[in-house]
């Protein structure tokens, strides 16, 4: 896709599963007798840096990262290792100074922002600590505004919205506000809300840290099971141990840049 070829971010142009390409044929590539699916989301060579007045911020120096459909991804790290930068990057909130941005194989490094707000109405979902939902609205309507936005008929959003509700438990709340709900609740209406749209891509910012072990534990196995039934690619940024050992795969950033966990083993082994 050139880079102003909106076809990418068009519902109707929109592949039916994730790992499809942009136009419609499959994404996957195949060398020998392997097959080789075009991740869902690649960083290649990324950096980002910050300017306040005369101080120059690297928050991230030379990132590599590929993301696979149905695959759930926890990027950890300390205070300031550059989690953040990641996600908005991911998410088209903000762009890299250097290195390329790719989703499901398309460049969308340095596309304008008209074309970042299509792609992330049709393609990416987002889930926060502290849920963000509209509190005047009902559940139903929380997780039926992203459909909304994208201007599906009336009677695809309603049976939408009623199947991913059943989805994750909450059939009886849909004309609750948000605010009789408890905070395991609430985290299930904002997953609702990202799948909803059926995305590619699933950016969750510290999803777990606002709730109890258990319901945790009850909200991570639901965006596994949703996630992989929908071939979601999950990128979720977390320091909570229990949200680390459910995901596929764990990647660590340190000032800026991916540990390498081998380096760190051997370096580990050389310090013993
Ligand atoms: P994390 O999410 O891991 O805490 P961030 O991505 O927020 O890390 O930050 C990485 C580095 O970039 C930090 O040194 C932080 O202070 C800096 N930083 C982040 N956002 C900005 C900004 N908007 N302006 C200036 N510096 C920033």
């Amino acid at each position: 896709m050139s880079t102003t070829d909106l076809s990418f971010t068009s519902p109707s142009a929109r592949p039916p599963e994730a790992g499809l390409g942009p136009r419609g044929g499959p994404s996957a590539v195949l060398r020998g007798r392997g097959v080789v699916m075009t991740p869902v989301l690649e960083l290649r060579g990324v950096h980002k840096t910050y300017r306040l007045g005369e101080h120059v911020v690297p928050a991230l120096r030379g990132v590599d990262l590929a993301l696979q459909a149905g695959e759930m991804l926890a990027l950890t790290g300390p205070s300031g290792s550059g989690k953040s930068t990641l996600l908005n990057l991911a998410g088209l909130i903000d762009r890299p100074d250097a290195g390329e941005v790719r989703l499901r194989g398309d460049v969308v490094t340095g596309i304008g922002e008209t074309q970042a707000t299509l792609i992330r109405r049709d393609a990416i979902g987002f889930v926060f600590q502290t849920f963000n939902l509209v509190p005047v609205m009902t559940v139903a309507d929380n997780v039926d505004y992203p459909l909304f936005l994208t201007g599906r008929p009336v009677a695809e959003r309603r049976e939408r919205v009623a199947q991913m509700l059943q989805a994750v438990g909450l059939a009886e709340h849909a004309k609750h506000r948000p605010d009789a709900l408890s905070g395991g609740q609430r985290q299930r209406v904002a997953i609702a809300r990202a799948l909803v749209k059926r995305p590619t891509l699933v950016i969750a910012d510290e999803p777990t840290a606002s709730l109890d072990s258990h319901t945790a534990d009850q909200v991570l196995d639901l965006m596994r099971e949703q996630g992989h039934a929908q071939g979601v690619a999950f990128l979720i940024a977390t320091h909570d141990a229990r949200l680390l050992r459910r995901c596929d795969r764990v990647i660590a950033l340190l000032d800026g840049q991916i540990i390498d966990p081998q380096k760190e083993s051997s370096n580990e082994l050389a310090m013993a």
